[in-house]
């Protein structure tokens, strides 16, 4: 798809652009630039890599050409982070080689920034305890963590200025709507009749979930009341999501997204129902011939789905056994409760 810079207009006159930067080879993020009196924001950065500082640079050349803009990223004086995952956070130090301006996340994802490093290790050592209660082969840990690993040492850990939570206001402008689910700071923020989305919700795909078991905050517990709260906004006009194309009709995407949540409910349900079995089970057969990347984001999407059944009392695990070992249970089946 074309990947183009667009200029909206909020009824009080705020101007916002959305600039497309290939975050990672042929996946895009939407950058955007809000432009109201002495205010100039840049929401998200994106991630940094390959062609991503370029496409933001180049973005602010468009805005120039084709509606005379005179700005470049050194008028930046406002950063707001939507969540902290790197396609949306990890060009931040590179635009702060430009401009002193405060940035701001939430507080439940500040530490990801502060403290990347050590935030990694926690957070690989509990999707490696996932894995084994997934029951993934030996074999298939080892690929997977390999994965997940891969290139995450590239981000040097940034300072946070400014922290906010929900409900709060930011620069007088953007109301915040503290929406966990896909990453424990996830946000919307709404600034007149537009609402930034994020990753929250997007116009075509859903976000990726993974089980609180790995991160608390995250989950579909989480996500499904964000959605509710999204629900619950009077007004919106323009969604304007993190990737993807705007959203037009919110109330519309809203029930297909909880359409498709029931849809993969019932799937694991009709799976489940046929016999126990355990999450990397569940995700070969709901997700077959996935690969790489994928597949590991497959396992943690049926996951944060087995979590929210089990939570609510749908599921049980068959075949932990009731003695004093404190490990970890590994390979833990399920069945239908
Ligand atoms: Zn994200
Ligand atoms: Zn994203």
């Amino acid at each position: 798809m074309e990947q183009r810079v667009l200029r909206f207009e909020t009824h009080t006159g705020v101007r916002i652009y959305s600039l497309p930067v290939e975050v990672f080879p042929q996946f895009y993020a939407n950058v955007y630039l809000v432009i109201a009196d002495g205010l100039v924001c840049l929401i998200d950065t994106g991630s940094g890599h390959g062609n991503s500082n370029t496409d933001l640079v180049a973005g602010f050349a468009a805005i120039q050409a084709l509606w005379g803009e005179k700005l470049s990223l050194a008028d930046v004086n406002q950063i707001i982070l939507t969540h902290a995952h790197i396609d949306h956070f990890g060009g931040l130090g590179f635009v702060r080689q430009f401009t002193q301006a405060p940035t701001a996340i939430h507080i439940a994802d500040r530490r990801v920034i502060t403290n990347y490093d050590g935030r990694l290790l926690f957070a690989s050592k509990a999707l490696s305890r996932f894995l084994r209660h997934a029951g993934v082969s030996a074999e298939q840990h080892q690929h997977l963590m390999g994965m997940y690993l891969h290139n995450k040492d590239a981000f040097r850990p940034q300072p946070i200025e400014q922290t906010f939570e929900d409900g709060d206001r930011l620069c007088n402008l953007f109301e915040v709507i503290y929406t966990p689910g896909h990453c424990p700071g996830q946000v919307c923020l709404r600034l007149d009749e537009v609402l930034f989305s994020a990753d929250h919700i997007l116009a075509r795909t859903a976000p990726h979930l993974a089980p609180e078991m790995i991160t608390p905050g995250t989950g579909l517990e989480h996500y499904i009341s964000g959605l509710r709260q999204v629900a619950k906004l009077d007004g919106i006009e323009l969604t304007l999501g993190g990737h993807e194309q705007p959203i037009e009709n919110l109330a519309q995407r809203l029930e297909q997204i909880f359409a498709s949540n029931q849809r993969k409910i019932d799937r694991i349900s009709d799976l489940l129902k046929a016999q126990p079995q355990t999450v990397a089970q569940l995700s070969a057969a709901m997700y077959r011939g996935l690969q790489g990347y994928d597949q590991l984001l497959g396992i943690e999407k049926v996951g944060a789905f087995v979590e929210y059944l089990y939570l609510r009392g749908y599921v049980r695990p068959v075949n932990i056994a009731p003695d004093n070992d404190d490990r970890d249970p590994i390979n833990v089946m399920y069945e239908l409760f």
